[in-house]
């Protein structure tokens, strides 16, 4: 499902991701972990485009993303090519980013009712479904500001599942929340995983990366450190780095 091959990135002279390699199958939950500025925000734009890589091929479903191939040679895919790639790729940031002005329900209908101008009714219609699924229908005509934070990620959950994604990327959905808020987003995160869904999740949620994800990887200074089953790399981990990041966090 993601196949990133020696995938390079820089910011003007700052090296960020120096060549990372990383498989993750249809079905399975890739937890990244790593300390502040190992790039594992960087890569996971990578892998839907909001940055372009400088080397190495980023695949999504076996297609290019980004860049087109033809007679041995890549090129670059206009901005309209590239939006129907991250149409298959949902995104949850730590900020939780809903439109302030538009219910719940709204918000999840957004980019069905723009993108595929969907019809008001069945989009609503879905919407609420969505809602349901991440058990806020009773708020479907909340605004933002009405809902908690733990209630507002589910929504940006349900938002990004209004798209059918067959993907969904996951940038610390927690880090943002009050302590008691966590485990209201975990839980519908790991009933996305038992759905099937493909999940690559940036987390400092030890526990959740131990009991869901398929694997885990280790990231420091734009580098796979270590990957492997979660279980084994927590408490079997095999660098010196990975030991002393596990020492901090765990
Ligand atoms: P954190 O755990 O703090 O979220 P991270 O592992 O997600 O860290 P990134 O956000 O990917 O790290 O950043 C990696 C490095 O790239 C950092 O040194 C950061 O300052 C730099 N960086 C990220 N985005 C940009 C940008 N748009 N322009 C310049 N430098 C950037
Ligand atoms: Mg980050």
């Amino acid at each position: 499902m993601v196949e990133a091959a020696d995938v390079h990135k820089s910011f003007g002279r700052v090296e960020v991701l120096r060549g990372i390699d990383l498989t993750v199958q249809p079905g399975e939950v890739a937890c990244v972990i790593g300390p502040s500025g190992s790039g594992k925000s960087t890569f996971l734009r990578c892998i839907n485009h909001l940055e372009r890589i400088d080397a190495g091929q980023m695949r999504v479903n076996g297609e290019l993303i980004g860049y087109r191939e033809a007679g041995g040679k890549l090129y670059e895919l206009r901005e309209s090519e590239v939006a129907r790639q991250r149409r298959d790729i949902g995104m949850v940031f730590q900020r939780f980013n809903l439109f302030p002005h538009m219910t719940a329900a709204e918000n999840v209908m957004e980019a069905p009712r723009t993108v595929r101008r969907e019809q008001r009714q069945a989009a609503r219609k879905r919407a609420v479904e969505l809602l349901d699924r991440v058990g806020l229908v009773d708020k479907c005509d909340s605004y933002p500001t009405q809902l908690s934070g733990g209630q507002q990620q589910r929504v940006a959950i349900a938002r990004a599942l209004a798209m059918e994604p067959r993907l969904m990327l996951f940038d610390e959905p927690t880090s943002a929340l009050d302590p008691e808020l966590v485990g209201e987003v975990l839980d519908v995160m790991r009933g996305l995983a038992r759905d099937g869904m493909t999940m690559v999740v940036v987390t400092h949620e030890m526990g959740f990366a131990r009991e869901v994800g398929d694997s885990l990887v280790f990231m420091d200074e734009g580098r796979v450190v270590e990957a492997g089953n979660p279980r084994e790399v927590l408490t079997n981990p095999q660098h010196e780095r990975t030991k002393l990041f596990l020492s901090k966090v765990l």
